[in-house]
């Protein structure tokens, strides 16, 4: 089965700050395995050619709104279009905190027409809520570019602020932008609920399972019935896309297993028997790669 992942990172220690090189260091202690500081594309590369990933979607984080970073925004645009620049299966968003009003709304822009990035990663945990009407230039810039959002919602690092990543504060912006292509990333765990729900009434909302090897290595069952409440409420199959967040929960299960994980993914039966349908695998394949050719490469 062809596989497209929605959700990827790379990135080296030089052009990230040092107080989020400490929050990597702090999560791998936590975790007790050692600390991801790089992730050359190379390494994505050579997953992807293990796992049969065919094609990747690299998400850049700008956190440099209100911390000193290595890079200027636009040089970290460029160090990530670059990047992928001459890789036809990888492509590469750009990052974006919309608190840098005209400034940001011109290198929006600049990265999409001049740079070639497919869509805008947002990052609320840097401090903003996505549902202020002060980005609305941003989301209409989004709309008459053509281009997704795709936007970090749940468990957040030890340095940034998770009540700026619940999914609630997006609804808004989903009502008021019907054309607005909006990918809820790891379903927003721990409130995959109220992720699901947003999703369910905006036709313009899609989630990526990104993140969810950590339960499918532990407690698979609550994959399970992730993607079960998913189905009754008909986010599943059509808008939500298969995302690994590599290499972050690596450590946790390999892109390639994850892979095999959810390609061959079928509810179990206590879950049938409480009323939950079987999934399909026509349906899977959509998680799998046809959505992000749709909503993300724009393929119809
Ligand atoms: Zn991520």
């Amino acid at each position: 089965m062809k596989v497209i992942d929605a959700h990827t990172h790379t990135w080296s220690r030089d052009i990230i700050s040092e107080r989020d090189l400490e929050s990597r260091r702090i999560a791998a202690e936590r975790l007790g395995v050692e600390p991801v500081l790089d992730s050359p594309i190379d390494t994505l590369r050579q997953a992807m050619t293990t796992s049969g990933v065919e094609s990747a979607v690299v998400l850049p984080v700008d956190s440099g709104f209100d911390q000193k970073m290595p890079l200027s925004l636009t040089e970290k645009t460029d160090w990530h279009a670059n990047e992928v620049r001459d890789d036809a299966n990888i492509i590469s968003f750009v990052g974006l905190d919309p608190r840098r009003g005209e400034a940001g709304l011109k290198e929006l822009e600049r990265a999409v027409k001049e740079k070639g990035c497919r869509g805008w990663k947002m990052y609320p945990p840097n401090g903003f809520y996505p549902d202020e009407k002060e980005f609305d230039p941003y989301y209409k810039l989004c709309v008459d570019l053509d281009i997704p959002i795709t936007i970090h919602q749940g468990f957040t690092p030890r340095h940034k602020h998770v009540k700026y990543a619940r999914p609630v504060y997006v609804d808004r912006v989903a009502a008021d932008f019907p054309d607005l292509k909006i990918v809820l990333a790891h379903v927003g765990y721990p409130w995959q609920d109220e992720t699901l729900m947003i999703a369910s009434k905006n036709p313009n909302v899609s989630v990526d399972i990104s993140g969810w090897q950590v339960f499918a290595s532990t407690v698979p069952l609550k994959v399970y019935l992730m993607i079960g409440d998913a189905k009754t409420l008909k986010v599943f199959p059509n808008r939500m896309m298969f995302g690994s967040d590599f290499p972050l929960f690596e450590y946790a299960m390999t892109l390639k297993k994850w892979v095999e994980f959810f390609s061959r993914l079928q509810l179990p039966s206590e879950l049938l028997e409480q009323g939950y349908k079987q999934v399909r695998e026509d349906e899977i394949e959509r998680v799998m790669w046809k959505n992000a050719a749709r909503i993300i490469f724009g393929e119809t």
